[in-house]
């Protein structure tokens, strides 16, 4: 028996509750209560930042669709959509990484899409470029440094932190975790598959400890004097700075962030994206729903809550990484990050990264 999009809504829902899927649910569930003029949308977000809830209701108040979320891990929900095929609800997925936008993509989770908005105002090297996922929100992966122990002077690019005078100062998460599989990925890109196992292999050699825990964990081990520079995302040390913790920002009062090759290719820089999804119900508001992320409305909430910065131009980071000043990133094409994932997976591997 072929079940409606109605029916597998349900199963989501079962699934959900079930607790198949990880992660908060939305509230807003159930799903499907599909009015005459069709105005919802549906999305699958991998996504997990309070500040997307800000963002939902916004939406909804400027255009009246409402937003259903199901949210869960990337994969989970990259399997989830293959398996409901063509009667999916899915109209949107979300996920952050460009790592993670290229492996739905290549599971043919997104459908091309255009719309003038969207490629006036998100930078050609921001979207996948056949128009199947488009970027909302970069992050920048920096070096992260105690100056007590370590001068800006004495770093200048990722390449150099597999120089030998970092042994045993190095902090940083484990070759599982898609951050440092994107930044191996622009490596491959750029310096070449060699040079970038080469290099896996001088900070395997340069770790500070085997690798654990996500990136504050790097900048609390940073704090608890465990090694001398961590790598991470900015937003992760951001929120950091701007949280409530008094002692924490005391510890921080030495620590500094640092962008990578200023004087090369520019900084490292990954994104939050969505693209409408193959089987999307609801096209139309779907593709609305993408025009909204990059509204100055929506850049300003992915800016101020979630302290990423936003891709439109004009629009203003939050002050507290405003205050590192501007720095120039690297600009290949995000897909490319997802072109060399696999290649960069293997690397990672044969180098011993934990
Ligand atoms: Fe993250």
């Amino acid at each position: 028996m072929r079940l409606s999009r109605r029916s597998l809504l349900n199963k989501s829902l079962l699934a959900v509750s079930g607790a198949a899927l990880t992660g908060a649910v939305s509230t807003r569930l159930p799903f499907g209560q599909a009015r005459a003029d069709s105005g919802e949308v549906n999305v699958y977000s991998a996504r997990h930042y309070p500040a997307d809830e800000q963002l939902f209701a916004l939406f909804t108040e400027q255009t009246g669709i409402k937003v259903n979320q199901l949210q869960g891990k990337a994969e989970e929900l990259v399997e989830r959509i293959k398996l409901e095929g063509d009667q999916s609800p899915a109209d949107i997925f979300v996920t952050v990484d460009a790592g993670n936008l290229w492996r739905a993509q290549e599971q043919g989770v997104y459908q091309s899409v255009s719309s003038s908005e969207l490629e006036q105002h998100i930078p050609a090297n921001l979207r996948e470029p056949s128009g199947k996922w488009f970027a909302f929100a970069k992050r920048a992966r920096v070096i992260i440094h105690d100056t007590t122990k370590v001068k800006a002077e004495e770093l200048s690019t990722y390449e150099n932190l597999a120089d030998p005078k970092w042994k045993g100062r190095v902090l940083i998460r484990s070759s599982s975790n898609i951050y440092n599989q994107s930044l191996v990925a622009s490596m491959i890109h750029t310096d070449g598959a060699e040079a970038a196992e080469a290099w896996c292999k001088g900070i395997v050699a340069n770790m500070a400890r085997e690798p654990k825990g996500g990136d504050t964990d790097q900048i609390n081990a940073l704090v608890a004097g465990e090694g001398d520079l961590a790598v991470s995302n900015t937003y992760y040390f951001a929120r950091m700075l701007g949280g409530d913790d008094d002692t924490l920002k005391k510890q921080l009062e030495n620590v500094r962030v640092f962008f990578p090759n200023q004087g090369s290719r520019g900084t490292h820089v990954n994104v939050s994206g969505a693209g409408v999804a193959a089987h999307s119900p609801n096209k139309d508001n779907a593709i609305k729903f993408l025009e909204f992320l990059v509204s100055p409305d929506a850049q300003a909430i992915f800016a101020g809550a979630n302290f990423e910065f936003p891709v439109r131009d004009g629009a203003e980071a939050s002050p507290i990484i405003a205050a590192w000043g501007k720095f120039k990133e690297d600009e290949i094409n995000v897909a490319e990050l997802g072109k060399n994932n696999a290649e960069a997976v293997k690397i990672m591997d044969r180098a011993g990264w934990a």
